[in-house]
């Protein structure tokens, strides 16, 4: 029987021992049965780590064309043993830490050239992240620089070129861009990590992402300010924008794709005289009641109609919100229970400034005055919080501390309540609490800011 050929493009990393000779050594142990034939090598060229711990040392990287009669599975397992026989030891392995030898096949090509796709638990081909790794794209642009690439359709060359420029960041100005986008990506296999941001985008949003890219094949973010989820014109009207500034901060981290759009791009042929019909918009469930939901009517409402859209268009499989949006977090949760129980809801905690305020996009706004006065949100949380260390369980008196730390003359409160997280009351809670958080909305310096602590959780 005549055993069909297959063209595979192999990757090859390496940042312990002598990365050069392993890799010979693992090319020659790829040939020796007979049955795998290199048909061009890269030159090795030596890369800076990217993720992983900090500190680890540079890499090599290299890649090859072989030709085989090995099925793809037969080839990645040839693969692994080499890894094994020359010290790699995947079981007990940190992620993206030092290798000694890490072999990944890329793609696979029929005897017409056309990609075998294979989506198993071990075997992912083409492989989902290739296009957006340029130490993989350069030593690959050596040996097959005319390559077709699955996803963005862009030859091995383009593609490299495209990270050049833009930082690997893919930019779109529409939902229906980003749809056919996130489509392609899916149909590759890929995994998608998503952030939905109203952009300004600081050190808070930036962990998200960082958080989404590191446990996704993709990560993507969209940036609209909402009209729907502002229930003050004038806040809407003064929101920072800056989206030169988002996407150079994006790049930074990883991020594959960031978009934008427009209310009528989001719900296109929905909308009457500018506006979305109130049968359109989707229940946020009960976690609106109450705080959020009464000193902002409407808001967690609009959120949960644009969230739900948001993941309509993107379909991610995990989604990432900051827990500095508490009951946001709450809403979100339904939207996706709601929705069968996709995407993956992932709760980040709050990243703060070293005043301990929490980071926001609004901050932009507060003057000297107002910025020292907003670290009194934060010292009556931790009041809160210290008191509930110390044992006590009641809602009233947890809420008095709560208060008391976060007054202050240019500091005007809308609300300074506890709650129990997991079983969320519109009211305060009666009877001694299990667990609690505290939250706190404030006017100061005319910037609108909340806040809130788990007072189990590690005090973020
Ligand atoms: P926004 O742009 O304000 O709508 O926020 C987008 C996402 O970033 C939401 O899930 C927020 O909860 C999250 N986020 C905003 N600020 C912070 C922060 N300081 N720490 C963690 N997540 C945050």
């Amino acid at each position: 029987m005549v055993r069909s050929r297959i063209t595979a493009a192999i990757a090859l990393g390496a940042n312990v021992g002598e990365p050069e000779r392993s890799f010979k050594r693992a090319l020659s142990l790829l040939e020796r049965d007979g049955d795998v034939q290199i048909l061009r090598r890269s030159h090795w060229h030596g890369t800076d780590a990217v993720g992983g711990p900090a500190e680890q040392p540079d890499y090599t990287n290299g890649a090859v064309l072989v030709e085989t009669t090995l099925t793809p599975g037969a080839l990645l397992e040839r693969l692994h043993g080499i890894e094994a026989h020359l010290g790699r030891d995947r079981a007990n392995e940190e992620r993206r830490g030092p290798r000694v030898l890490d072999l990944d096949l890329l793609y696979a090509l029929d005897e017409e050239g056309a990609f075998l796709a294979e989506h198993g638990d071990e075997l992912h081909l083409p492989h989902p992240r290739m296009e957006e790794r340029p130490f993989v794209l350069a030593p690959l642009k050596e040996i097959a620089p005319a390559q077709r690439l699955p996803r963005s359709g862009r030859t091995v060359a383009e593609q490299l070129d495209f990270l050049e420029e833009s930082g690997g960041l893919a930019r779109l100005e529409s939902p229906a861009e980003a749809r056919a986008w996130c489509e392609a990506a899916r149909a590759a296999g890929a995994t998608i990590g998503f952030v939905p941001t109203m952009g300004a985008l600081h050190q808070g949003h930036l962990e998200l992402v960082r958080r989404a890219a590191m446990e996704n094949d993709l990560a993507c973010v969209s940036v609209f300010v909402n009209p729907l989820q502002f229930n003050d014109p004038a806040d809407l009207e003064k929101y920072p924008r800056d989206l030169e500034g988002d996407a150079r901060l994006l790049a930074g981290v990883g991020c594959a794709m960031v978009f934008t759009g427009t209310l009528e791009g989001f719900f296109p042929g929905e909308l009457v005289d500018g506006a979305l019909p109130a049968a359109a918009y989707v229940p946020p469930g009960p976690s609106a009641a109450g705080l959020e939901g009464e000193f902002r009517p409407g808001h967690l409402d609009g959120v949960a109609t644009i969230v739900d859209r948001l993941f309509d268009v993107v379909e991610p499989t995990r989604a990432y919100f900051g827990a500095k949006d508490f009951q946001q977090c709450l809403v979100v949760q339904h939207v996706a229970d709601r929705r069968g129980g996709a995407p993956e809801i992932v709760r980040c905690p709050t990243v703060r400034e070293s005043t301990g305020i929490a980071m926001s996009s609004r901050n932009a706004l507060l003057d000297d005055g107002a910025r020292e006065a907003a670290r009194a949100l934060h010292r009556g949380l931790s009041a809160a919080r210290d008191a509930w260390v110390a044992g006590e369980r009641d809602a009233s008196s947890l809420s008095q501390r709560l208060r008391e730390g976060a007054s202050q003359p240019s500091v005007d409160l809308e609300y300074a309540e506890v709650r129990d997280p997991q079983r969320w009351t519109p009211g305060q809670p009666t009877g001694a609490l299990e667990r609690a958080v505290g939250l706190v909305a404030a006017n100061v310096g005319g910037v609108r800011l909340i806040d809130n602590m788990e007072f189990d959780g590690d005090a973020r």
